[in-house]
């Protein structure tokens, strides 16, 4: 894969932080900590979206937005939910990354898995490594729920023996390393990619957990999950839900990263297989296989797991417009308004595919308003065909 103008070749690489086109759009994905950052112009998500030609190069065609499944949930070969069946402690879920992680060490698959261990000091504070060994990749378990510059320890390759490399990120990290790939010193790249959205700066974090907490210092663990509540673990390993509908959405409003505010790169469109939990029904895990690498990923782990078909169930769409306008007037729900909207909703409420779809039709339609108010003058080119045809389904605010 290696290009003849590969800035791997450079003596001497670059300071971190020295430069950030993408300015205050940029998510820290790391580009820019590595001599790699040559490509910025075209590889960030922020200056330049290129969904249908990354898409192309690495599945060998872009989605097909009349089919509901893909418009949503991008290309595929196959979706399914899973549990392992002997999860692995401490993993986010059930730890089928981390598995997948391990089993492409083991087997021989990949010499080194990219994955985001923690720092000593801040177990949020994400530290991004190339793992060479199963302990590492077990190490690297469990969300770091900040922004995390995976792409710096592209930095490291050159000299390090590795050609073959299982990339773990989230969609914005992916795009920028799907535009740089045919130039890294590498023979094969495999992406095993996260859904992703919301994320925060760590101070960001700090502000989140301590509106929606009743102890931010001793959380180890939190998820927004299929239920509509978020679940925190604390150091004690006990567990504190609180409704989404709950949370304190004028203090929230700012907290998430501009570059956040403006993705729509959810369902992590360039990776080759994608294992998230947003379209599987309460604790499974929901995977979708774009490509035949994605489905080698994927077989590594196939015997460990207990699979099912995807499911669907209920209609999102009025729960989807209401939360646009009550969003836009910042309103706060007295809680046990908020907890009884949560029971009613997680009755009967969308759950599987259609719980993934609400997400998706809230997020999407958040972040074009966002953008069209906060960036008019990108908007349009910003906002890529499927996120396009999505939003238009709905009625948004004045601009
Ligand atoms: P584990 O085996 O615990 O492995 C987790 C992996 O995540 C590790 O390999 C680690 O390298 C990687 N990682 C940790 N922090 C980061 C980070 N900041 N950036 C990149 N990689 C990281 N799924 C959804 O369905 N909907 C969502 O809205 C959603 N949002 C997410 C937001 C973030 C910031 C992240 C990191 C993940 C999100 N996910 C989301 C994915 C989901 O939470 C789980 O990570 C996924 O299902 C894998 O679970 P697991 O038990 O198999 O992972
Ligand atoms: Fe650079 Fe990544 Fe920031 Fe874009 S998002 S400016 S590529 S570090
Ligand atoms: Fe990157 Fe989008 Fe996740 Fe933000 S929401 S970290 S921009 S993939």
């Amino acid at each position: 894969m290696t290009a003849a103008l590969a800035p791997h070749d450079r003596a001497r690489p670059l300071t971190k932080g020295s430069t950030y086109p993408a300015r205050d759009l940029c998510s820290q994905c790391g580009l820019c900590d590595s001599r790699w950052v040559a490509y910025v112009r075209r590889a960030c998500a922020f200056l330049e979206q290129r969904f249908e030609a990354m898409e192309d190069e690495a599945h060998g065609r872009s989605r097909n937005l009349d089919d509901e499944n893909e418009l949503y949930f991008g290309v595929q070969q196959r979706m399914l939910t899973a549990r392992l069946r002997q999860p692995i402690e401490g993993a986010q879920w059930t730890g089928i990354v981390s598995r997948i992680g391990v089993r492409a060490l083991e087997s021989g698959l990949v010499d080194a898995v990219l994955c985001v261990g923690q720092s000593e000091d801040d177990r949020f504070t994400p530290v991004p490594r190339l793992a060479r060994t199963s302990a590492e990749v077990l190490a690297a378990r469990v969300n770091k729920p900040t922004l995390s510059p995976n792409l710096e320890v592209l930095e490291q390759l050159p000299g390090s023996g590795i050609r073959r490399l299982l990339a773990i990120g989230v969609g914005c990290q992916i795009q920028a390393l799907r535009a740089v790939q045919a130039t890294l010193p590498l023979d094969q790249l495999y992406v095993l990619g996260l859904p992703c959205v919301d994320n925060v700066s760590r101070q960001g974090l700090q502000t989140f957990l301590e509106s929606a907490s009743a102890s931010p210092a001793t959380v180890v663990h939190y998820e927004f999950m299929q239920d509509f509540r978020i679940h925190f673990r604390h150091e004690d390993g006990h567990q504190e839900t609180v409704p989404f509908f709950g949370l304190d959405t004028p203090a929230l409003k700012d907290v998430f990263a501009p570059s956040c505010l403006s993705c729509f790169d959810y369902t992590n469109a360039g990776a080759d297989l994608v294992v998230g939990y947003m379209g599987a029904t309460f604790g499974r895990q929901w995977l979708t296989v774009r490509n035949d690498r994605g489905a080698d990923l994927l077989a590594l782990v196939e015997d460990e797991l207990d699979t099912a078909p995807v499911s669907s169930r209920g209609d999102r769409r009025q729960a989807v417009q209401q939360g646009i306008d009550a969003y836009d007037k910042a309103l706060r729900l007295p809680m046990w308004l908020a907890e009884l909207v949560g029971f009613v909703v997680q009755r009967f409420g969308p759950q599987g595919l259609e719980y993934g779809r609400f997400s998706i039709d809230s997020h999407f339609t958040r972040n074009a308003l966002w953008l069209r108010r906060h960036h008019p003058a990108m908007a349009e080119r910003h906002i890529p065909a499927f996120a396009e045809r999505i939003v238009s389904r709905y009625r948004l605010p004045a601009s």
